[in-house]
C-alpha cells in the first residue's frame, strides 16, 4: 500500500487525502494549527470544481448546506440603499451547476469524509527524498517515511520555500479580512463598493452570517503588523452596516493578497497543491474549486502512470492551462473588489444594474458558461 504524508488540513489538503485514501493509499496530515480551521466566507464551487465535488461524492453534505443565490443590496458607505440585486436574476444569471457554500462548511464536509491519520499543531522540519521514498522529519520528533509528500500548506507555504528554494510568491497592494458574524446584520445581503474597497455581509441565520472586507493599501504588510481590528476600522470605520457589533473574532481570516506562479509544481516525489502552488487570489473566485479539482485530478493521475515523477508531470500539464487563466482573471478582477475610481465604482455598478435586463443576463451567463468549461 503506497503511502503518503500531507502537510495542511486546508480544502486541498483533505481533498487530497480524500481522494487517495479512496484510491488505497495509507494517509497521513499534518496541520500546524491545533485544532481545525473551520472560518471563512462563502466560496464558489463550479465548473471543475462542482465536478470534483461530485466525484468525491461531496454533493449530498454540501448542498443541505448550500447558501444558495441571495438578493444582495447595494449600498452606499452609510447604508442608504443604491439598488436591488434580486436572487432570481443571479440565479439566472450563474446557472445551476454552481454550489455556494461557506468555507467552514466545505472543510467539514472533507473532514467527515476523510478517514485519515491527523496531526495537529505539527509541522515539518526537514525533507529529504531519493528516488525510491521521502524521509519526512516532524516537529513531534518523528520521522515518516512515503512513497508521496503533498505540500497542501497555504500560500504562504513553507514546503515550497524548502523544497522549491524560493518563496515565488507574488504580492499585491491588497488586504482581505472575512469573518463569522455573531449577530446577524439586518437584511439577506449588504455590499458596499467604493473606490479602492468593498465591504460585505451576508445574513442566512444564526451561525451563518459572515462579513468580508478587502481593501486596497500601499503597504500591506503595515496593515497585517497593525492587526484585524485597528486596520480595519481605520478603512472602513465609517461604513457602519458592516461593523461587527461584538468585534472581531479571533478565527478571523485577515492576509495579503498574493498570487503564486512557479514554473514547477513537483520536485521527484514531492508535490504542492492548491494555493501552495499557484495561489489564484479570492479575486478569482476559483481558490477552493481548484483545491478540489487538482486533488481530484492528481488521483486520476496517479492511477494512470507508472512512476510518481511521471504522474505528477502529466497532472500538471493537465491542470496548469486552467490555473493560468484563473490567474488571470483575479488580476482583472481586482478592479471589481477594489474599484480605482469613483468612474470604475460606477462603471461596474452599471453592469451589475445590466444584469436585471433578460437580454444582458442571457450574454452574462454564456460568458461564465464558457469561462467554466
Ligand atoms: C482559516 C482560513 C479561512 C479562509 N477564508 C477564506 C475566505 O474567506 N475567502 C477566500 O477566498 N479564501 C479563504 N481562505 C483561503 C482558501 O481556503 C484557499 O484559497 C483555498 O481553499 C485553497 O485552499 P488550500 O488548502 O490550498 O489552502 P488553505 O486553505 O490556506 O490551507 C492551508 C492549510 O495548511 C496549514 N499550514 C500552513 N502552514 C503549515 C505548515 N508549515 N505545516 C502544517 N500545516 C500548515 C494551514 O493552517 C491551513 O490549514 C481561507 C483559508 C483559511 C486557512
Amino acid at each position: 500500500m503506497k503511502r503518503a504524508l500531507i502537510i495542511g488540513a486546508g480544502i486541498s489538503g483533505l481533498a487530497t487525502a480524500l481522494r487517495l485514501q479512496r484510491d488505497g493509499w495509507r494517509t497521513l496530515v499534518v496541520e500546524r494549527a491545533p485544532a481545525r480551521r473551520s472560518s471563512g466566507y462563502m466560496v464558489n464551487l463550479l465548473g471543475p470544481g462542482y465536478d470534483a465535488a461530485d466525484t468525491l461524492g461531496l454533493l449530498p453534505a454540501l448542498r443541505s448546506k448550500a447558501v444558495g443565490v441571495f438578493t444582495t443590496v447595494l449600498v452606499h458607505a452609510d447604508g442608504r440603499p443604491k439598488f436591488t440585486v434580486p436572487a432570481a436574476v443571479a440565479e439566472a444569471a450563474v446557472g445551476p451547476r454552481l454550489l455556494t457554500v461557506f468555507r467552514g462548511d466545505l472543510e467539514a464536509a472533507l473532514f467527515d469524509a476523510v478517514n485519515t491519520e491527523f496531526r495537529f499543531a505539527t509541522t515539518v522540519k526537514t525533507i529529504d527524498q531519493n528516488p525510491d521514498l521521502v524521509r519526512v522529519e516532524l516537529s513531534d520528533g518523528t520521522t515518516e517515511d512515503a512513497d508521496l509528500v503533498v505540500g497542501a500548506d497555504g500560500v504562504h507555504s513553507q514546503t515550497r520555500t524548502a523544497v522549491f528554494g524560493d518563496d515565488f510568491r507574488v504580492d499585491f497592494p491588497y488586504v482581505v479580512a472575512a469573518f463569522g458574524l455573531k449577530d446577524a446584520p439586518e437584511g439577506s445581503a449588504t455590499t458596499y463598493i467604493g473606490p479602492g474597497r468593498t465591504a460585505a455581509t451576508v445574513n442566512l441565520g444564526p451561525e451563518r452570517s459572515s462579513a468580508f472586507f478587502t481593501y486596497r493599501c500601499a503597504d500591506p504588510g503595515a496593515e497585517l503588523a497593525m492587526g484585524p481590528a485597528e486596520a480595519l476600522r481605520s478603512s472602513f470605520g465609517d461604513v457602519a452596516f458592516a461593523w461587527p457589533e461584538k468585534g472581531i473574532p479571533d478565527d478571523v481570516y485577515f492576509d495579503k493578497v498574493s498570487q503564486v506562479v512557479m514554473p514547477r509544481w513537483s520536485n521527484g516525489r514531492v508535490v504542492l497543491i492548491g494555493d501552495a502552488a499557484w495561489c489564484v487570489t479570492l479575486f478569482a473566485g476559483h481558490g477552493a474549486a481548484l483545491a478540489l479539482a487538482g486533488a481530484d485530478q492528481l488521483g486520476d493521475a496517479l492511477q494512470r502512470h507508472d512512476t510518481i515523477p511521471e504522474a505528477l508531470t502529466a497532472w500538471e500539464a493537465t491542470l496548469r492551462p486552467t490555473v493560468v487563466k484563473r490567474q488571470a482573471a483575479a488580476q482583472r478582477g481586482m478592479l471589481q473588489f477594489a474599484p480605482p475610481t469613483r468612474f470604475h465604482v460606477w462603471l461596474s455598478e452599471v453592469t451589475m444594474r445590466a444584469i436585471t435586463l433578460p437580454g444582458i443576463r442571457t450574454l452574462v451567463r454564456r460568458a461564465i458558461e464558457r469561462q467554466n468549461q
